[in-house]
């Protein structure tokens, strides 16, 4: 879905993704592949023109073919249309006969969560005259989805039988990681993987293992194993700002910016409110300027007398209600603020730059959340 009509800017620094990329490509070793998750839109960046940018970096990278992780097999497909070749792991699995058609067609390798998955997969693969690789999914914790230990003789049974499926990697995914003070936790799922996986050996499946996300692979670089999936931390987010392990996540660059104009700017006398519902009484004389943005653009209610924004490099704070398509903020201190300039809602210019971490903050969510809500606005791409 995008937001087509408003005034917004979303912008994506293609160059700062890949910087991003370089980045995380060089804290684990060269075995270890950096799986691009791309899912939901590259989290509301834009999933064809991030996978471009990466595709550009295989050759000064020295020729590794980038790896992806998709959430659907639609995101899969359209990275096949966009030209991408290499491998691309489908997170969610297969849901219904349309992903079987389209994991077949595109050479998608599915993340199956159950046994029962795999014959009809096998089934369509035989009809077609082709075979398919497919990634198991072991739930050692998050208990979303994925098999136990429990189902690895059936699942090696089941394989064995199988022969047009092919089990190449093994995924887990950590409940955790960015919280060092639940790194047994973090210890836990990776013993019980480690388990799940020498099992899946034990009986002739060979496959790859991957477990750390962007904050596994950060905070656990001997948890790098033969792949970690890197998603917040490719789009330049730190999942360790303002906890003790905030320098293993230091150096990354924050990939979106979000503008919104001016429409206009005038006074508010001391005693005068502003908004719906008059949440916000002016103390003193102020000037406001009232943006173009509101909770249809995804900018929520929520951040209403709490957020911050950036205007001619200084920051200002918004004043009453966030409402449908604008916004008023408090700009007394700024002189020369007009009609038709621009303030950011996230990025900026220098050490006054909105970060994901203190929108997401003033939200009341996570900056995952911010960029995929911001990120469905049209968007603009530089680098
Ligand atoms: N792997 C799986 C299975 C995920 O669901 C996600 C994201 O939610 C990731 C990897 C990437 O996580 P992060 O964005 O924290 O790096």
């Amino acid at each position: 879905m995008t937001i087509e009509y408003n005034h917004l800017r979303c912008i994506i620094d293609l160059d700062a993704l890949c910087d991003n990329y370089t980045l995380l490509r060089s804290r684990v070793p060269e075995t270890s592949q950096v799986i691009a998750v791309v899912k939901a839109d590259a989290y509301g960046h834009g999933l064809e023109a991030c996978a471009h940018a990466l595709e550009s970096l295989q050759g000064k990278e020295g020729g590794e073919p980038v790896m992806y992780a998709v959430g659907t097999a639609e995101e899969g497909a359209n990275l096949r249309r966009a030209g991408v070749t290499g491998r691309i792991l489908l997170l969610l699995g297969i849901q219904n006969p349309e992903d079987t058609t389209l994991c077949l067609e595109h050479g998608l390798t599915p993340v199956l969560s159950r046994v029962a998955q795999i014959s009809p997969l096998a089934a369509a693969a035989e009809i077609v005259g082709t075979s398919v690789d497919i990634a198991i999914k072991f739930d050692t914790g998050m208990a979303r989805l994925g098999l136990t230990d429990a189902d690895i003789p059936d699942l090696c049974k089941t394989l064995d039988s199988r022969p047009r499926v092919e089990a190449v990697w093994a995924v887990t995914h950590l409940a955790t990681a960015d919280a060092p003070d639940d790194e047994p936790f973090v210890r836990e799922q990776a013993e019980r993987f480690a388990d799940n996986v020498a099992k899946l050996h034990a009986c002739g499946h060979k496959v790859y293992a991957t477990m750390a996300n962007s904050a596994g692979m950060l905070g656990y670089p001997e948890f790098a194993l033969d792949g970690v999936r890197v998603g917040i931390a490719l789009y330049g987010a730190n999942p360790f700002l303002g906890t003790s392990w905030e320098e293993k996540g230091a150096g990354l660059k924050q990939v979106m910016r979000v503008e919104a104009p001016v429409y206009q700017v005038h006074a508010l006398k001391r005693g005068e409110s502003i908004s719906y519902g008059r949440t916000f009484t002016a103390p003193k004389d102020m000037t406001v300027a009232v943006l173009g943005v509101g909770y249809a653009d995804g900018y929520s209610r929520g951040l209403s007398n709490k957020a911050q924004v950036q205007i001619l490099g200084k920051r200002a704070p918004i004043v009453g209600r966030v409402c449908m398509q604008m916004t008023a903020v408090d700009v007394t201190g700024i002189p020369g603020v007009e009609p038709g300039q621009y303030a950011c809602l996230l990025g900026g210019d220098g050490e006054q730059a909105i970060t994901a971490e203190e929108l997401a903050a003033w939200w009341g969510t996570i900056t995952y959340e911010a960029f995929c809500l911001l990120g469905m606005n049209r968007r603009t791409y530089v680098g």
